[in-house]
């Protein structure tokens, strides 16, 4: 494990100098809000966070710090699920918050470069009046740095790709403060090894992004909506199988379970039935299309024994069918105001999801726990959600997400699909990769000889799992 150095008044002073007054803090509250992300992983404060406005700032920043030992944790919006960003080691905090510019949009090339900082959200609003999208949705409004740190993917994927799949080139900040750019504009690519994609999902552990070029495509001009209910979630999951084999080629293929849908009813009087139930997209140019996609999707439905279908191509009709999944989280979060959320990530190929699905029915009524499952199905992933309070319901959850995702790896998935390995994950690598994590750790090496960037994380380092 790698030694640190503390952060000292006369780093402060360097820092300052670098950025100028009012970009580096030790105040109490803003070290607070960045000592913990949105999972379950309990808080750690940095030293002193820092808010660099430009590419050679955070080279000179890692410079330094990489001279003097003292690590550095970066930061989007403190979204992630993994404890990604929780600087478990102290140092450098490195918020992306003031570097939020849309630097160029290449609208003839479907095309744009951003700062690290920028919401998806915000990103897309803008795009909007080119008529395009950066197409991957993490539902939060995640930035860019960190969709691609944590190569976020999210409800689209299942048509567009994840993160990594929709960029095309990165400027990135080494450790010895050398400011490099990896892959190119060009949509295909071929010259030497993928640097691009050795650093997308690498959770600033190997680099940090100061830029990135990013593929867009066209708002559809057409997009429905089909939500169907079935008996048992393996016919809903036979469905999913099913929707994929068919050839429609659906933008968004989600899954609740009954527990989820019961929950989301009562708590907020949404109207849906306590059934496992697939929410479904399609994008398409011509209505014609959706609506003779539609017709197919309802044929399969009906097939696999659906007890409801509900379709509309109309656009607000379709965000009110939509409304109860994209707010499942918050709603979730809301009617259980004393606990505390755990959400597992796996990933399994879609033959073996029905598989993966029966199995975490099999040890919610072996273990006596409660969960619920949301899936986006069409990937093959899945998140199981435990609420819990205490000791006793916290070991409960992690011992159940252990076995959850020891099985993903027999079914030949992984441990994450989408929310990166960072504190709870690093165990399972050895399983996952075996002697490919040794060569994940020389390139850590070679890159980050002395450890400074976002330590704890992805490798075994320290025992850092337990309860807030
Ligand atoms: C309600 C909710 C729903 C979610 N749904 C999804 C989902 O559907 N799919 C999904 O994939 N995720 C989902 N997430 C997780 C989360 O939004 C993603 O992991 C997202 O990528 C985190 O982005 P962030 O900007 O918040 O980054 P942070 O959480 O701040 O950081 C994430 C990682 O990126 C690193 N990082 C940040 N900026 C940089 C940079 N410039 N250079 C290098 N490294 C950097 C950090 O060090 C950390 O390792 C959800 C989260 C919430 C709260």
């Amino acid at each position: 494990m790698p030694t640190f150095n503390p952060v000292t008044p006369e780093l402060i002073t360097q820092l300052t100098a670098i950025l100028g007054a009012g970009s580096v803090s030790t105040a109490r509250a803003d070290i607070d809000l960045h000592a913990k992300d949105q999972s379950q992983h309990h808080a750690v404060p940095p030293e002193v966070v820092v808010w660099p406005t430009a590419a050679q700032q955070v080279a000179d920043i890692l410079k330094l710090a990489n001279e003097l030992h003292v690590p550095v944790t970066p930061w989007g919006v403190g979204t992630g699920l993994e404890g990604n960003s929780i600087p478990v080691r102290g140092g450098i905090l490195m918020s992306f918050e003031r570097m939020t510019n849309i630097v160029q949009v290449h609208a003839d090339d479907f095309q744009v470069t951003v700062q690290p900082g920028i919401g998806h959200k915000d990103l897309n609003a803008q795009l909007a009046r080119y008529g395009l999208f950066f197409p991957p949705d993490p539902g939060a409004n995640a930035t860019v740095g960190g969709m691609l740190a944590n190569n976020a993917a999210g409800i689209r994927t299942v048509k567009y790709g994840a993160s990594k799949d929709n960029v095309l080139k990165m400027q990135v900040a080494l450790a010895d403060g050398r400011l490099i750019h990896v892959g190119s504009r060009s949509v295909k690519q071929s010259a030497g090894y993928d640097l691009l994609h050795l650093f997308v999902g690498s959770e600033g552990t190997l680099g940090v992004i100061t830029e990135a070029t990013l593929k867009l495509v066209p708002i559809p001009q057409f997009m429905s909506a089909a939500i169907a209910a079935f008996p048992t979630i393996k016919s809903a999951v036979e469905t999913v199988v099913a929707v994929r084999g068919s050839g429609l080629d659906p933008a968004a293929l989600e899954l609740i379970d009954a527990t989820h849908t019961k929950m989301l009813r009562e708590a907020e009087g949404v109207d849906l039935v306590d059934h496992p139930t697939l929410f479904m997209e399609f994008h398409a140019a011509q209505e014609a299309t959706l609506e003779a996609g539609l017709e197919m999707v309802k044929e399969i439905c009906d097939e696999m024994g659906a007890l409801s279908f509900r379709s509309t191509t109309d656009s607000t009709e379709r965000k009110k069918l939509w409304h109860a999944r994209h707010a499942s989280y918050e709603i979730m979060v809301r009617s259980h105001p004393d606990k505390t959320f755990f959400i597992n990530d796996v990933a399994v190929p879609i033959s073996a999801y029905p598989e993966l699905i029966a199995y975490v029915e099999q040890l919610r009524d072996e273990r006596h726990i409660t969960c619920y499952m949301i899936g986006h199905a069409g990937d093959g992933n899945i998140h199981v959600e435990f609420p819990f309070q205490g000791e006793a319901e916290y070991q409960n959850a992690l011992e159940t997400n252990g076995l959850i995702v020891l099985k993903a790896l027999e079914l030949g998935g992984t441990a994450t699909g989408e929310h990166g390995v960072g504190i709870g994950k690093a165990k399972y690598m050895p399983n996952e990769h075996g002697d490919g994590l040794n060569v994940m750790k020389s390139i850590k090496e070679t890159l980050d000889p002395n450890g400074i960037l976002n330590p704890g994380k992805i490798f075994i380092e320290t025992e850092h799992e337990s309860v807030e």
